[in-house]
């Protein structure tokens, strides 16, 4: 190899300052000092809670740290993300040894408990080396009871544990969360040279972070693997009844300088919805709001109407309704099959309120971050197109709980005598969608 000088050391590598704030530059490149503040902000943003294991926030801080000499070392990028995919596996083992406090029950051939004392996770994989088991290998407890494989103690049994004791969650994350470690899997053992840029570590990073905080139960804001809920502004629509066109405005705004529309006859109603007004974070599927089925990217709720703009101001002063938060990961949806007819999503505590003629035909029960999500799953699943019977979909986002008549999937949503029926009034808009799809 050619011996560098330490002023050679020193030198910026221009492979690095290609990568500009605004992408990567052709032609054009940073300066070394603009490109060392630019690189170590870039990482600075990913933070993890005072609340994460010792060893995990150590590990992470010495990516953070060594990332910065990428300005120098375009190889170091590479050399990071592939550790970061490795401390992937150390956050699930320092989760699991705080969660177990203490103490770790396995379960043999016998269905037999053996209560392990874990102070560190060596103590998990020395138990499971000594005391090899014939067959299926050792189960783990989990703290609801119940069983699951856990014969080698590696990196796949830890995610589906911290999936079944409820610590990664959301539907799309499974598939992320798979990918990484099948990533993981390929650092470990490479088969051919690979050599990768600051984007796609400060990706990596970024899920990382994202992903050992919400395994000490920490969600992020603005995420985008386990975001923390959404602010849901209270919202005014409204829409004239013989034209195609809506307007939406955060009602707080909207009716301190109210005046009356033209003499179109317009209706209105109060929702609270993720919506903001010049910002991407709005919800883009509002304009297809429908109070009855579940069209809305995130949960929308209606607060009042429909009903004239005048009566909606006085019922908003009168009520003052506040904005709130909502979480979207992992909701129930129910989707109905009638006939040759599939119906748009609906949550459980509306279909369960439906007149007896909209109750008919086989229902079936979804858990999906998304509605869109839910209906394509049903829709591939009555065609016979990929998607196939009950549990977590290999093929989409989202898991079947059941289906059956009515009050069989109310039952599989986890919908209990004592929660409330609530039939919303009936709004759509002149941009919703219709009701229901014919399948063939
Ligand atoms: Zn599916």
């Amino acid at each position: 190899m050619a011996i560098k000088t330490l002023d050679e050391l020193r030198q910026a590598d221009e492979r690095t300052l290609h990568f500009t704030p605004m992408g990567l530059g052709l032609g054009v490149q940073m300066r070394p000092d603009d490109a060392a503040e630019y690189q170590q902000k870039v990482v600075a943003q990913f933070d993890l809670d005072p609340i994460v294991a010792e060893g995990t926030r150590q590990s992470f801080e010495h990516l953070r740290t060594i990332y910065a000499y990428g300005v120098l070392c375009y190889e170091i990028y590479t050399l990071v993300r592939d550790q970061a995919l490795l401390v992937i596996e150390q956050a699930l083992r320092d989760r699991f040894v705080d969660f177990h406090k203490g103490a770790v029950t396995f379960v043999d051939n016998t269905n037999s408990n053996h209560r392990v004392p874990v102070s560190r996770y060596e103590d998990v994989q020395e138990f499971l080396t000594s005391h090899r088991q014939r067959g299926w290998g050792w189960r783990l407890r989990l703290p609801n009871g119940d069983v699951m494989a856990f014969a080698g103690g590696m990196l796949g049994d830890l995610r589906t544990w911290a999936r079944k004791v409820g610590l990664l969650r959301g539907q799309r994350n499974r598939g992320i969360e798979r990918a990484l470690s099948n990533l993981r899997n390929f650092v470990a053992h490479p088969t051919n040279y690979h050599l990768g840029g600051p984007v796609e570590t400060a990706g990596t990073m970024r899920d990382l972070a994202e992903i050992i905080n919400q395994l000490w139960g920490v969600p992020t804001p603005g995420g985008r693997l386990y975001p923390a809920p959404q602010r849901r502004e209270v919202t005014v629509m409204t829409w004239p009844t013989d034209g195609k066109e809506w307007y939406a405005a955060v009602a707080a705004e909207a009716f301190t300088d109210f005046v009356d529309p033209d003499d179109r006859r317009w209706e209105c109603v109060i929702l609270r919805a993720v919506f903001r007004p010049g910002d991407h974070g709005s919800d883009p599927e509002l304009s297809h709001y429908d109070s009855r089925a579940e069209v809305t990217r995130y949960p929308t709720e209606l607060l009042w109407g429909p009903g004239s703009v005048t009566d909606a101001a006085a019922w908003f002063s009168q009520n003052l309704p506040e904005p709130d938060e909502c979480d979207y990961l992992d909701r129930i949806f129910l989707v109905r099959r009638d006939g040759a007819n599939l119906y748009l999503p609906t949550r459980p505590e509306v279909a369960a309120a439906l007149p007896d003629q909209d109750r008919t035909g086989t229902w079936y029960t979804v858990k999906a971050d998304h509605p869109n999500d839910a209906y394509h799953h049903v829709r591939n699943r009555v065609a016979g197109t990929g998607c196939q019977g009950d549990g977590e979909c290999r093929e989409c986002h989202a898991e079947s709980l059941g289906s059956g008549p009515l009050h069989t999937a109310l039952v599989h949503a986890g919908f209990h005598a004592d929660l409330v029926p609530t039939l919303p009034n009936d709004v759509t808009l002149p941009w919703s969608h219709p009701r229901f799809q014919q399948i063939t």
